[in-house]
């Protein structure tokens, strides 16, 4: 498949993405910030709400990987290396791309880099 007809097809879906994660992770953020403005006087609803922010934190950061990885995506579309390995500059298959949109390796690659 041509790049231009791919990227066309997935930059749409990419950005869409994007939106939906800075929105998400906005919302993370104002419920962490609200969190120090009121803490809960009963201890055990205190210590049942610090579980519940872990679990956001532990979101707001993953949303912040991904987030990253989403912009990332678009300046490779933008300088024309979106379908190039980041590692061996081999070209990325455009099902694995289609799968997992925001990719920079190959599959080699990322088997690479999973075994270690
Ligand atoms: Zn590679």
């Amino acid at each position: 498949m041509p790049t231009a007809e791919l990227i066309e097809r997935i930059r749409p879906r990419l950005e869409a993405l994007l939106v939906e994660m800075v929105e998400r992770k906005e919302k993370i953020d104002a419920h962490l910030q609200h969190r120090d403005e009121a803490p809960e006087p009963d201890s055990a609803e205190r210590a049942q709400s610090m579980e519940n922010d872990e679990v956001l934190e532990a979101l707001d950061v993953h949303g912040l990987e991904e987030i990253t990885a989403i912009t990332r995506a678009l300046r490779r579309m933008d300088e024309g290396t979106y379908e190039t390995c980041a590692a061996c500059s081999e070209s990325i298959a455009t099902r694995r791309l289609e799968a997992l949109m925001f990719t920079e390796l190959c599959i080699e690659c990322a088997k690479a880099r999973e075994e270690g």
